[in-house]
Protein backbone atom coordinates (compact mmCIF):
# COMPACT_ATOMS: atom_id res chain seq x y z
CA UNK A 1 0.00 0.00 0.00
CA UNK A 2 0.95 3.06 -0.81
CA UNK A 3 0.75 6.88 0.50
CA UNK A 4 0.70 5.47 3.79
CA UNK A 5 2.59 1.90 4.07
CA UNK A 6 0.80 -1.47 5.45
CA UNK A 7 2.81 -1.08 9.05
CA UNK A 8 2.48 3.10 8.74
CA UNK A 9 -1.25 2.54 8.85
CA UNK A 10 -1.50 -0.29 11.77
CA UNK A 11 0.75 1.72 13.70
CA UNK A 12 -1.22 5.20 13.39
CA UNK A 13 -4.59 3.79 13.41
CA UNK A 14 -4.78 0.05 15.20
CA UNK A 15 -2.47 0.45 17.75
CA UNK A 16 -3.29 1.08 21.37
CA UNK A 17 -0.49 0.79 24.27
CA UNK A 18 -1.85 -3.39 25.59
CA UNK A 19 -2.91 -3.40 29.17
CA UNK A 20 -4.77 -6.61 29.62
CA UNK A 21 -2.97 -8.49 27.08
CA UNK A 22 0.47 -9.40 27.58
CA UNK A 23 1.46 -8.88 24.09
CA UNK A 24 -0.78 -7.15 21.33
CA UNK A 25 -0.14 -5.76 18.14
CA UNK A 26 2.91 -6.27 16.47
CA UNK A 27 4.41 -8.97 17.08
CA UNK A 28 3.67 -12.39 15.01
CA UNK A 29 0.86 -13.33 17.57
CA UNK A 30 -0.99 -11.45 20.09
CA UNK A 31 -1.07 -13.10 24.04
CA UNK A 32 -3.27 -13.14 26.36
CA UNK A 33 -4.10 -15.02 29.66
CA UNK A 34 -7.60 -15.03 30.48
CA UNK A 35 -8.16 -15.06 34.39
CA UNK A 36 -7.37 -18.75 36.05
CA UNK A 37 -10.70 -20.89 36.04
CA UNK A 38 -12.42 -18.82 33.46
CA UNK A 39 -13.40 -20.11 29.94
CA UNK A 40 -12.47 -18.31 26.52
CA UNK A 41 -15.90 -17.21 24.77
CA UNK A 42 -15.14 -16.98 21.05
CA UNK A 43 -17.23 -15.43 18.53
CA UNK A 44 -16.20 -13.75 14.57
CA UNK A 45 -18.60 -11.78 12.31
CA UNK A 46 -17.88 -10.28 8.94
CA UNK A 47 -19.38 -7.02 7.38
CA UNK A 48 -18.74 -6.44 3.85
CA UNK A 49 -19.81 -3.17 1.75
CA UNK A 50 -23.04 -3.49 -0.04
CA UNK A 51 -24.09 -6.54 1.95
CA UNK A 52 -23.87 -5.36 5.54
CA UNK A 53 -23.49 -1.72 5.46
CA UNK A 54 -23.92 0.74 2.34
CA UNK A 55 -20.93 2.96 1.25
CA UNK A 56 -22.15 5.98 2.37
CA UNK A 57 -22.01 5.00 6.24
CA UNK A 58 -19.81 7.56 8.05
CA UNK A 59 -16.76 5.52 9.12
CA UNK A 60 -16.88 6.34 12.70
CA UNK A 61 -20.24 4.47 13.08
CA UNK A 62 -19.17 1.37 10.69
CA UNK A 63 -16.40 1.36 13.66
CA UNK A 64 -18.33 1.20 16.02
CA UNK A 65 -21.23 -1.53 14.80
CA UNK A 66 -18.37 -3.55 13.41
CA UNK A 67 -17.64 -4.11 16.84
CA UNK A 68 -20.84 -3.82 18.26
CA UNK A 69 -22.48 -6.98 16.27
CA UNK A 70 -19.60 -9.00 17.50
CA UNK A 71 -19.37 -7.92 21.23
CA UNK A 72 -23.66 -8.64 20.70
CA UNK A 73 -22.77 -12.12 20.28
CA UNK A 74 -20.72 -12.58 23.81
CA UNK A 75 -23.65 -10.74 25.54
CA UNK A 76 -25.69 -13.50 24.10
CA UNK A 77 -23.12 -15.92 25.78
CA UNK A 78 -23.03 -14.06 29.45
CA UNK A 79 -19.02 -13.85 28.26
CA UNK A 80 -17.35 -10.58 29.63
CA UNK A 81 -15.28 -8.90 26.65
CA UNK A 82 -11.19 -9.21 26.95
CA UNK A 83 -9.68 -8.65 23.39
CA UNK A 84 -10.92 -8.62 20.08
CA UNK A 85 -8.49 -9.15 16.31
CA UNK A 86 -9.40 -7.13 13.32
CA UNK A 87 -8.67 -7.95 9.64
CA UNK A 88 -9.55 -5.39 6.90
CA UNK A 89 -9.54 -5.28 3.63
CA UNK A 90 -8.85 -1.57 2.14
CA UNK A 91 -9.97 -0.54 -1.58
CA UNK A 92 -7.08 2.27 -0.92
CA UNK A 93 -5.76 3.90 1.91
CA UNK A 94 -8.26 6.71 3.05
CA UNK A 95 -7.07 8.07 5.93
CA UNK A 96 -10.49 10.12 6.57
CA UNK A 97 -11.81 7.02 6.39
CA UNK A 98 -9.04 5.46 8.66
CA UNK A 99 -9.41 7.95 11.08
CA UNK A 100 -13.31 8.14 11.34
CA UNK A 101 -13.42 4.36 11.74
CA UNK A 102 -10.74 3.80 14.23
CA UNK A 103 -12.31 6.49 16.28
CA UNK A 104 -15.88 4.58 16.18
CA UNK A 105 -13.97 1.50 17.20
CA UNK A 106 -11.93 2.72 19.90
CA UNK A 107 -14.30 4.28 21.51
CA UNK A 108 -16.69 1.58 21.72
CA UNK A 109 -13.58 -0.75 22.74
CA UNK A 110 -12.26 1.35 25.37
CA UNK A 111 -16.20 1.28 26.88
CA UNK A 112 -16.48 -1.90 26.96
CA UNK A 113 -12.89 -2.94 28.36
CA UNK A 114 -11.97 -5.08 24.79
CA UNK A 115 -8.59 -4.60 23.41
CA UNK A 116 -7.35 -4.29 20.21
CA UNK A 117 -4.59 -7.19 20.04
CA UNK A 118 -4.46 -8.16 16.11
CA UNK A 119 -5.25 -8.42 12.97
CA UNK A 120 -4.53 -8.10 9.30
CA UNK A 121 -4.42 -5.46 6.47
CA UNK A 122 -4.75 -6.32 2.93
CA UNK A 123 -5.84 -4.14 0.09
CA UNK A 124 -9.31 -5.52 -1.58
CA UNK A 125 -12.43 -4.69 -1.85
CA UNK A 126 -13.89 -2.80 1.95
CA UNK A 127 -14.50 -5.46 4.26
CA UNK A 128 -14.32 -6.53 8.16
CA UNK A 129 -13.75 -8.99 9.71
CA UNK A 130 -14.01 -9.21 14.09
CA UNK A 131 -13.56 -12.25 16.17
CA UNK A 132 -13.43 -11.13 19.87
CA UNK A 133 -12.60 -13.27 23.01
CA UNK A 134 -14.66 -13.37 25.92
CA UNK A 135 -14.64 -15.11 29.67
CA UNK A 136 -16.69 -16.18 31.55
CA UNK A 137 -16.67 -18.86 34.80
CA UNK A 138 -16.80 -22.12 33.45
CA UNK A 139 -20.20 -24.16 32.76
CA UNK A 140 -21.71 -20.67 33.16
CA UNK A 141 -22.67 -19.46 29.25
CA UNK A 142 -26.28 -18.90 28.62
CA UNK A 143 -26.47 -21.30 25.66
CA UNK A 144 -29.12 -21.84 22.62
CA UNK A 145 -30.58 -24.81 24.37
CA UNK A 146 -31.34 -24.20 28.06
CA UNK A 147 -35.01 -23.57 27.08
CA UNK A 148 -37.95 -25.51 29.01
CA UNK A 149 -41.62 -25.59 28.63
CA UNK A 150 -43.32 -22.91 30.91
CA UNK A 151 -40.14 -20.63 30.72
CA UNK A 152 -41.37 -16.80 30.09
CA UNK A 153 -39.74 -15.63 27.08
CA UNK A 154 -38.38 -11.98 27.01
CA UNK A 155 -36.74 -9.36 24.77
CA UNK A 156 -34.06 -6.47 25.75
CA UNK A 157 -34.98 -2.82 24.38
CA UNK A 158 -37.34 -2.18 21.40
CA UNK A 159 -37.72 -4.52 18.02
CA UNK A 160 -37.79 -3.42 14.57
CA UNK A 161 -36.36 0.00 13.94
CA UNK A 162 -33.39 -1.37 12.21
CA UNK A 163 -35.68 -2.90 9.55
CA UNK A 164 -37.78 0.29 9.44
CA UNK A 165 -35.10 2.13 8.84
CA UNK A 166 -33.55 0.24 5.89
CA UNK A 167 -37.30 0.09 4.01
CA UNK A 168 -36.78 4.22 4.03
CA UNK A 169 -33.33 3.54 2.37
CA UNK A 170 -35.06 0.93 0.27
CA UNK A 171 -37.89 3.67 -0.79
CA UNK A 172 -40.97 1.51 0.56
CA UNK A 173 -41.56 3.69 3.46
CA UNK A 174 -41.42 7.25 4.18
CA UNK A 175 -40.46 9.08 7.55
CA UNK A 176 -40.48 12.86 8.44
CA UNK A 177 -36.41 13.87 9.49
CA UNK A 178 -36.51 12.94 12.98
CA UNK A 179 -38.14 10.01 13.00
CA UNK A 180 -35.70 8.91 10.02
CA UNK A 181 -33.02 10.05 12.65
CA UNK A 182 -33.91 7.96 15.52
CA UNK A 183 -34.62 4.60 13.34
CA UNK A 184 -31.26 5.24 11.54
CA UNK A 185 -29.21 5.38 14.85
CA UNK A 186 -30.66 2.10 15.70
CA UNK A 187 -29.29 0.19 12.08
CA UNK A 188 -26.21 2.52 11.83
CA UNK A 189 -25.26 2.58 16.47
CA UNK A 190 -26.67 -0.61 17.85
CA UNK A 191 -25.49 -1.03 21.63
CA UNK A 192 -24.09 -4.59 22.36
CA UNK A 193 -26.72 -5.50 25.33
CA UNK A 194 -23.04 -6.65 27.65
CA UNK A 195 -24.05 -5.58 30.89
CA UNK A 196 -27.71 -7.56 30.96
CA UNK A 197 -25.59 -10.66 29.20
CA UNK A 198 -23.19 -10.50 32.45
CA UNK A 199 -26.44 -9.95 34.45
CA UNK A 200 -28.47 -13.10 33.55
CA UNK A 201 -25.86 -15.37 33.86
CA UNK A 202 -27.32 -18.49 36.48
CA UNK A 203 -31.12 -16.92 35.44
CA UNK A 204 -31.32 -17.34 31.59
CA UNK A 205 -32.41 -20.89 30.82
CA UNK A 206 -31.06 -19.88 27.11
CA UNK A 207 -30.18 -17.06 24.92
CA UNK A 208 -29.79 -14.97 21.44
CA UNK A 209 -28.95 -12.02 19.99
CA UNK A 210 -31.06 -11.19 17.34
CA UNK A 211 -29.28 -10.17 14.56
CA UNK A 212 -32.13 -11.77 12.30
CA UNK A 213 -35.07 -11.07 13.28
CA UNK A 214 -37.25 -12.12 16.22
CA UNK A 215 -38.81 -15.15 14.57
CA UNK A 216 -35.18 -16.30 12.92
CA UNK A 217 -33.44 -16.11 15.96
CA UNK A 218 -36.06 -17.53 18.20
CA UNK A 219 -36.26 -20.35 15.58
CA UNK A 220 -32.85 -21.24 16.48
CA UNK A 221 -33.60 -21.52 20.36
CA UNK A 222 -37.03 -23.81 19.59
CA UNK A 223 -34.69 -25.71 17.22
CA UNK A 224 -31.76 -26.21 19.58
CA UNK A 225 -34.03 -26.83 23.20
CA UNK A 226 -36.19 -28.90 21.19
CA UNK A 227 -39.03 -26.89 22.31
CA UNK A 228 -42.15 -24.75 20.97
CA UNK A 229 -43.68 -21.17 22.00
CA UNK A 230 -46.13 -18.65 21.58
CA UNK A 231 -45.26 -14.72 21.36
CA UNK A 232 -48.28 -12.58 21.77
CA UNK A 233 -47.56 -9.78 19.35
CA UNK A 234 -49.23 -6.21 20.77
CA UNK A 235 -46.81 -7.21 23.69
CA UNK A 236 -43.23 -6.70 21.47
CA UNK A 237 -41.38 -3.97 22.10
CA UNK A 238 -41.57 -1.04 19.51
CA UNK A 239 -40.46 2.25 19.62
CA UNK A 240 -43.23 5.45 19.01
CA UNK A 241 -41.95 6.06 15.39
CA UNK A 242 -42.43 2.33 14.52
CA UNK A 243 -45.94 2.18 17.03
CA UNK A 244 -47.10 4.99 14.46
CA UNK A 245 -46.56 3.05 11.34
CA UNK A 246 -49.19 0.94 9.31
CA UNK A 247 -49.85 -2.41 11.57
CA UNK A 248 -48.96 -4.58 9.04
CA UNK A 249 -45.22 -2.58 8.77
CA UNK A 250 -45.05 -2.96 12.38
CA UNK A 251 -45.69 -6.81 12.57
CA UNK A 252 -43.05 -7.16 9.44
CA UNK A 253 -40.35 -5.49 11.60
CA UNK A 254 -40.93 -6.42 14.77
CA UNK A 255 -41.43 -9.92 13.68
CA UNK A 256 -38.91 -10.04 10.65
CA UNK A 257 -36.38 -7.38 10.74
CA UNK A 258 -32.96 -7.59 11.49
CA UNK A 259 -29.81 -6.10 12.96
CA UNK A 260 -31.77 -5.31 16.29
CA UNK A 261 -29.07 -6.46 18.18
CA UNK A 262 -31.26 -6.83 21.78
CA UNK A 263 -31.21 -10.29 23.70
CA UNK A 264 -34.13 -12.59 23.48
CA UNK A 265 -34.00 -15.66 26.33
CA UNK A 266 -35.99 -17.26 28.85
CA UNK A 267 -36.37 -17.78 32.26
CA UNK A 268 -38.67 -19.68 34.88
CA UNK A 269 -41.77 -17.84 35.95
CA UNK A 270 -40.68 -18.29 39.43
CA UNK A 271 -37.31 -15.85 38.91
CA UNK A 272 -39.74 -13.02 37.60
CA UNK A 273 -38.26 -11.03 40.28
CA UNK A 274 -34.61 -11.72 39.77
CA UNK A 275 -34.92 -11.63 36.04
CA UNK A 276 -36.71 -7.99 36.61
CA UNK A 277 -33.81 -6.93 38.75
CA UNK A 278 -31.17 -7.78 37.13
CA UNK A 279 -32.32 -6.15 33.84
CA UNK A 280 -32.80 -3.00 36.56
CA UNK A 281 -28.92 -3.26 37.64
CA UNK A 282 -27.79 -3.28 33.98
CA UNK A 283 -30.36 -0.01 32.96
CA UNK A 284 -31.97 -2.05 30.12
CA UNK A 285 -35.61 -2.42 29.61
CA UNK A 286 -36.88 -5.90 29.10
CA UNK A 287 -40.30 -7.29 28.41
CA UNK A 288 -42.14 -10.46 28.51
CA UNK A 289 -43.17 -11.48 24.92
CA UNK A 290 -44.62 -14.90 25.66
CA UNK A 291 -44.04 -18.61 26.82
CA UNK A 292 -41.62 -21.39 25.96
CA UNK A 293 -44.60 -24.68 25.14
CA UNK A 294 -44.41 -28.13 24.89
CA UNK A 295 -44.06 -29.40 21.27
CA UNK A 296 -42.71 -27.48 18.17
CA UNK A 297 -42.83 -24.26 16.88
CA UNK A 298 -43.44 -20.95 16.73
CA UNK A 299 -47.07 -19.42 17.35
CA UNK A 300 -47.81 -15.88 16.57
CA UNK A 301 -51.45 -14.88 18.29
CA UNK A 302 -52.74 -11.36 19.35
CA UNK A 303 -54.61 -10.72 22.62
CA UNK A 304 -57.53 -13.19 21.99
CA UNK A 305 -55.06 -15.66 21.18
CA UNK A 306 -56.12 -15.82 17.36
CA UNK A 307 -52.92 -16.89 14.99
CA UNK A 308 -51.23 -14.05 13.39
CA UNK A 309 -51.21 -13.92 9.25
CA UNK A 310 -50.52 -11.10 6.80
CA UNK A 311 -52.05 -11.48 3.95
CA UNK A 312 -52.98 -14.99 4.50
CA UNK A 313 -49.39 -15.70 4.75
CA UNK A 314 -46.77 -15.35 7.35
CA UNK A 315 -44.87 -12.22 7.88
CA UNK A 316 -43.68 -11.15 4.05
CA UNK A 317 -45.07 -7.61 3.80
CA UNK A 318 -42.65 -5.83 2.17
CA UNK A 319 -41.57 -8.82 -0.22
CA UNK A 320 -45.57 -9.06 -1.31
P1 LIG B 1 2.21 -11.20 9.85
O1 LIG B 1 2.95 -10.97 8.57
O2 LIG B 1 2.97 -11.89 10.91
O3 LIG B 1 0.82 -11.71 9.64
P2 LIG B 1 1.40 -8.51 9.73
O4 LIG B 1 2.46 -7.80 9.01
O5 LIG B 1 0.19 -8.91 8.98
O6 LIG B 1 2.02 -9.73 10.49
O7 LIG B 1 0.93 -7.60 10.95
C1 LIG B 1 1.88 -7.00 11.80
C2 LIG B 1 1.26 -6.80 13.14
O8 LIG B 1 0.17 -5.91 13.04
C3 LIG B 1 0.69 -8.08 13.77
O9 LIG B 1 0.87 -8.00 15.16
C4 LIG B 1 -0.78 -8.00 13.45
O10 LIG B 1 -1.56 -8.69 14.41
C5 LIG B 1 -1.02 -6.50 13.49
N1 LIG B 1 -2.11 -6.04 12.60
C6 LIG B 1 -2.19 -6.14 11.26
N2 LIG B 1 -3.32 -5.55 10.79
C7 LIG B 1 -3.97 -5.09 11.89
C8 LIG B 1 -5.20 -4.40 12.08
N3 LIG B 1 -6.00 -4.07 11.06
N4 LIG B 1 -5.55 -4.09 13.34
C9 LIG B 1 -4.75 -4.43 14.38
N5 LIG B 1 -3.59 -5.06 14.28
C10 LIG B 1 -3.20 -5.39 13.04
MG1 LIG C 1 -0.62 -10.61 8.30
Amino acid sequence: MPALGEFELIERFFTRPARRAALGVGDDCALIQPTPGMTLAVSSDMLIEGRHFVSTVAPELLGHKALAVNLSDLAACGAKPLAFTLSLALPSVDEAFLAGFSRGLFALAEREGCELIGGDTTRGPLAIAITVLGELPAGSALLRSGARPGDDLYVSGTLGDARLALEVFRGNVALDEEAFRSVRQAMEAPAARIGLGLALRGLATSAIDVSDGLVGDLGHILERSGVGAVVEIDTLPRSAVLAAQPIEVQRECLLTGGDDYELLFTAMPERRDAVAAAAGNAAVAITRIGQIEGGRGLRVVDRHGNAVTSRGRPFDHFRS
